[in-house]
């Protein structure tokens, strides 16, 4: 089959699955708002989870820093990309999260695989949630190392393959908060179990850093653990874009050896980093903008409770409604849509066949007003 024939025949089947995939030009501003052309929506879509994007002081931080540093870092962090703005930033974080040393990468997606293609070798063996960022998954794949996979978040599943594997070097990775369930992984007893059998850990906190624990320290804080690896986000509540890997000395200067996406690519603007730093100091120091989404993810909670809507058992700021169906997720996201409310519908290969759901993310930017909205819009729709 020729690749015209082979991308108009994939194309042709996923629209016919209700699984065609479409970017629409939206334009958000604050207080969760959205607006679609001459439509506007209030969005329960987005990884803002702290509302920090619209943060006057970080889009200061953001301005100031272009002025000073330029708009682009111009090369990799090894050649001119690395500044003292990205140096303050890389040792704010490890003072924060608690790490001797964090190392930036442009994105979340790139720190994963920097870190699985800089570390494992063919005798290795990594251990993963099976419900794992699609990131750390195509990476495990593709490394030379032995890949195995625990069903989700089971302390049996992952004994049986810490004790299914023989190799010297076992790396388990988890997610502090799963992207598209809100639930959060067992890290206490996770941790306990690699010590016990001298595996690494490493967790990617993307959905918890900024929102768990104190000082917004994160899910491995909330849960009083520390992986061998950490891997934070900048640009879920942190309200930016960007990502860090917090590990020891000898990690860090390895992987200034030999990771790739931090070695071959243009270094994250330092005005970027400019605006990271002040919204740690926001999370750090304010903490009202947690307190006000616990206060929404409850007030969402019992609200759904109260109208008879079936919601997991997630308590973060990922509230999945599972539908089920591809095309009835798209159908009720629709319904949503013409009662003014933007949220997303997640359907398979995102999610696992059988459980296209509208995945619903709560901020600190949205009002009680709007969620009493959307949950009654809800319970209309579905
Ligand atoms: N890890 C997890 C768990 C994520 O949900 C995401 C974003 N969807 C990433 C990593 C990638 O982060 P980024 O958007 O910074 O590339």
């Amino acid at each position: 089959m020729s690749w015209q024939q082979r991308i108009e025949q994939t194309l042709h089947h996923r629209q016919q699955q209700g699984l065609l995939r479409r970017r629409l030009a939206v334009s958000v501003s604050p207080h969760a708002s959205l607006a679609l052309g001459e439509q506007h929506f209030t969005h329960f879509s987005s990884n803002d989870y702290l509302g920090l994007s619209h943060h006057p002081a970080v889009i200061d931080a953001w301005c100031k820093g272009a002025q000073k540093w330029g708009t682009g870092a111009g090369a990799s962090g090894h050649v001119t990309g690395y500044s003292p703005c990205h140096q303050l930033l890389e040792q704010t974080l490890a003072e924060w999260l608690g790490f001797p040393r964090a190392i930036l990468l442009s994105s979340g997606f790139a720190a994963n695989q920097a870190l699985i293609f800089a570390l494992a070798e063919s005798s290795d063996t990594l251990i993963a949630d099976k419900l794992m960022h699609a990131s750390l998954q195509e990476a495990a794949t593709l490394s030379p190392a032995r890949y195995r996979r625990f069903p989700h978040n089971s302390l049996d599943g992952l004994a049986r393959q810490l004790g299914a594997t023989e190799t010297k070097n076992r790396l388990v990775i988890t997610e502090g908060v799963f992207s598209m369930d809100g639930d959060q992984a067992p890290l206490a007893a996770i941790s306990e179990m690699c010590r016990e059998h001298q595996a690494w850990l490493m967790v990617d906190d993307a959905h918890g850093v900024g929102v768990l624990g104190d000082e917004g320290r994160g899910s491995c804080a909330q849960q009083q653990i520390k992986p061998d690896i950490l891997v934070v986000t900048f640009g879920k509540a942190l309200g930016v874009s960007g990502a860090a890997i917090l590990c020891s000395n000898a990690v860090a200067e390895y992987l200034e050896q030999s990771a790739r996406h931090l070695i071959y690519s243009t270094a994250l603007p330092a005005a970027q980093a400019e605006a990271v730093l002040t919204s740690i100091d926001i999370v750090r120091q304010q903490p009202e903008y947690r307190l006000k989404l616990a206060q929404n993810i409850s007030d969402f909670r019992t609200l759904c409770l109260q109208q008879g809507i079936a919601l997991t058992d997630s308590l973060t700021a990922i509230q999945p409604v599972i539908i089920g169906d591809n095309h009835r997720a798209l159908a009720v996201a629709q319904s949503l849509q013409s009662a003014g409310y933007w949220v997303q519908a997640i359907r398979p290969p995102t999610v696992p066949v059988g459980s296209a759901r509208l995945r619903i993310t709560l901020s600190a930017a949205h009002s009680t007003e709007q969620i009493i909205g959307l949950v009654e819009a809800l319970h209309h729709a579905l």
